[in-house]
């Protein structure tokens, strides 16, 4: 079983071994914390996958991919997490436009973009939600006129992740404005660099500014840059929305914040008695564990959705809600256990883990929002799963 709760075949002991060789190898560069998540650490330790042909190996040979089976991308996410490896930069171009122009693009377009996100020359970000379209983004507003070759572009996306060091953006426009709302939107491939775009960071609860305001002044985008059909881009960003849900499903995140509440069970005590002695504190410790170990199971079954070629359905919901739920207990259970120096931030002398409680637990409210709220994988899972009424009646 080694670990992994399936049984390896030999070629899937031998995927093994090479991703262990190369973590061997790899890790040795990215012990220190804070290279592995900083920018230049997270650009470096793409170009080191893309060098091993390790980038992504979910996708399709002629891609780049290794076409993996949903058993090796188990296997590959749970080496990469025991090794503690850092996310490689373009991890979400990686997990959702990569798939997405798969799907839907020109040969031109996959020609020209695919390699450009395994090699971290192009750094992506998604510009779909906007002041008045989150949850509905079907009511968004801005706007794309067709004007010779190109679509001009006029509005404002907000909430637009890296946007501050990303240099290209995948974004949905209105073009047809007298269409019910779900049928005049298209999908576009923008540089971030074009005239007439003005990017303005908002700063978040833990401190950092990781996401912006991005606003469009006239911005001539080529036509060939649609991707899918025009005014059918609705159908486009679904795809994206579900690879974003199993992206934000993978459980590398979750099975370290789970070794971090159990160090931090064992290193903290009350009276001098260490938690982790408190059955109250293993019962919870044992619970989360259960919860990881089953969203493993049920992640790499939305994964295995996209390996069969098919596009990942409302189990993506499913893995996203569970995995952003639990990953937000424990960030909670780890400020419980680490009391006091667990609200103090980087920083400030004695703060628990040198701040990572605090910033695990400030970071982990917005889990539960991203790629869709909670409410609304909800209403996925109610509506899809198990065959429940349509929440808008
Ligand atoms: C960390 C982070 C990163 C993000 N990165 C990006 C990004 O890179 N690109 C991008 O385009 N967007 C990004 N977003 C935006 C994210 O997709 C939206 O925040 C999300 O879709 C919710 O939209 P909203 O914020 O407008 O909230 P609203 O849609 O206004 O929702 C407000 C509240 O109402 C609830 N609600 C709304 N409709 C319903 C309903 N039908 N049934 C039940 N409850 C409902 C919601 O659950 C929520 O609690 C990011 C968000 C976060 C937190």
């Amino acid at each position: 079983m080694d670990d992994y709760g399936v049984p390896l075949g030999e070629s899937e002991r031998a995927f093994r071994d090479e991703v262990r060789a190369f973590l061997d190898r790899a890790m040795v560069d990215f012990a220190d914390r804070r290279t592995r998540s900083s920018l230049d650490g997270m650009r470096e330790w793409q170009r080191r996958l893309h060098e091993a042909g390790l980038a992504t190996v979910g996708w399709p040979v002629e891609f780049g991919g290794r076409a993996a089976s949903a058993v090796e991308q188990l296997v590959f996410a749970t080496e990469m997490a025991r090794a503690g490896a850092p996310e490689p930069i373009n991890r979400s171009a990686i997990n959702q436009l990569g798939p997405t122009i798969i799907q839907w693009g020109t040969p031109e377009q996959q020609a020209y973009s695919l390699p450009r996100i395994l090699s971290g020359e192009d750094v992506w970000c998604q510009g779909f939600s906007e002041p008045d379209a989150g949850s509905d983004l079907a009511s968004l507003r801005t706007r794309a006129v067709v004007d010779g070759d190109d679509l001009v572009v006029n509005g404002q996306k907000i909430w637009t992740s890296k946007a501050h060091y990303a240099n290209r953006i995948y974004i949905l426009v209105r073009t047809d404005p007298d269409a019910p709302k779900h049928d005049g939107i298209t999908y576009l491939l923008v540089d971030l660099h074009s005239p007439g775009i003005d990017i303005r960071p908002i700063r978040q609860i833990a401190g950092s500014a990781e996401f912006s305001e991005v606003f469009f002044s006239d911005v001539r985008v080529p036509l060939a840059n649609v991707v899918g059909p025009m005014h059918q881009g609705w159908r486009v960003a679904n795809s994206t929305l579900g690879y974003e849900r199993v992206g934000q499903s993978r459980t590398h995140r979750i099975e370290r914040r789970l070794g971090m509440v159990v160090r931090l069970a064992a290193e903290t005590s009350v009276d001098g008695v260490p938690r982790i002695a408190d059955p109250r504190v293993r019962t919870r410790l044992v619970e989360f564990a259960a919860r990881v170990e089953a969203l493993r199971f049920i992640a790499s079954r939305a994964t295995a959705a996209g390996v069969l070629g098919r596009a990942p359905g409302p189990e993506a919901s499913l893995a996203k809600l569970l995995t952003s739920e639990v990953d937000q207990e424990m960030a909670t259970f780890g400020l419980d256990l680490a009391g006091r120096a667990g609200v103090l931030v980087t920083g400030s002398p004695g703060a628990a883990k040198g701040g990572a409680v605090a910033q695990g637990y400030l970071v982990m409210r917005a889990a539960t929002l991203g790629a869709g709220t909670s409410e609304i994988q909800r209403n996925v899972i109610g509506e899809k799963l198990l065959g429940l009424p349509r929440s808008d009646g």
